[in-house]
């Protein structure tokens, strides 16, 4: 049977409840420039795939459909843009957590491909902590953060983390050739910002992305691969859940 809500009947969620699927895996996308060669529903495609793969590893979790807005303010200028105000994007979550609970679920995963979401979640794992004190909440802030598992599979293949970047680079590219191939513009890749991040860290926060990399890069998208994207995710979903289990 499915596990995906917006597939499923009420009597058949009653059920699942009923036998002890009492965990949510909200996936949280974006919809916001990823180079000239992504779509801007990356984040929201990857965000659905790394909850499908936890989900396989946790067969008791009902799976949310995606939220493909997020906060995204950093990319401004770069036309396509949606965003939602911080406290926006909380309310949101918070409501939708507050009817979970009203139908049995225990705990609550928030899955965000995109890590601008970050501080929105912690607003809202504040606020249900607060509202609804039974819930058990995981919120991992961010997936594209260059985790070790990430930077693991990458080096042994020889790509560095300035390579897989941290936005639309080898890592993102990777994990859509994985994904969904035809919607990355191969031939459109080119590298982006591929020096320290820390150097362009007070940039990015005070005037985005665009003052830092012009084409909307960090990282190297050209020398992407369709099978180290795949293990890409399957590593990072292996680690999710390994840190959720340690709960
Ligand atoms: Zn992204």
């Amino acid at each position: 049977m499915t596990h995906r809500l917006a597939d499923m009947t009420w009597p058949e969620v009653a059920a699942a409840v009923a036998a002890g699927a009492t965990t949510v895996i909200l996936p949280l996308g974006a919809t916001e420039q990823h180079g000239p060669h992504l779509p801007l529903g990356t984040d929201t495609i990857r965000a659905v795939a790394l909850a499908d793969r936890v989900a396989a590893r946790l067969p008791t979790a009902l799976i949310a459909p995606a939220l493909p807005v997020g906060c995204s303010d950093e990319h401004a200028g770069f036309p396509g843009l949606l965003s939602l105000d911080t406290a926006t994007l909380a309310g949101v979550i918070v409501d939708c957590a507050r009817r979970m609970v009203a139908w049995g679920v225990r705990r609550l995963v928030v899955l965000s491909g995109h890590g601008g979401n970050a501080t929105a979640l912690a607003l809202a794992a504040e606020r249900m902590r607060n509202e609804m004190p039974t819930l058990a909440l995981w919120l991992p802030t961010a997936l594209r953060e260059l985790d070790a598992v990430i930077v693991a599979v990458a080096a042994s293949e020889a790509i560095t983390p300035a390579q897989i970047g941290s936005h639309a680079g080898d890592g993102e590219t990777s994990e859509m050739l994985a994904l969904s191939p035809a919607l990355v513009r191969r031939e459109a890749a080119e590298v982006g910002y591929c020096g320290e991040f820390a150097a362009i860290l007070p940039t990015l926060r005070t005037l985005g992305l665009q003052a830092v990399t012009p084409n909307g890069v960090l990282g190297d998208p050209t020398v992407a691969d369709a099978a180290r994207g795949a293990r890409y995710l399957d590593a990072y979903a292996t680690a999710l859940v390994e840190n959720l289990n340690a709960l």
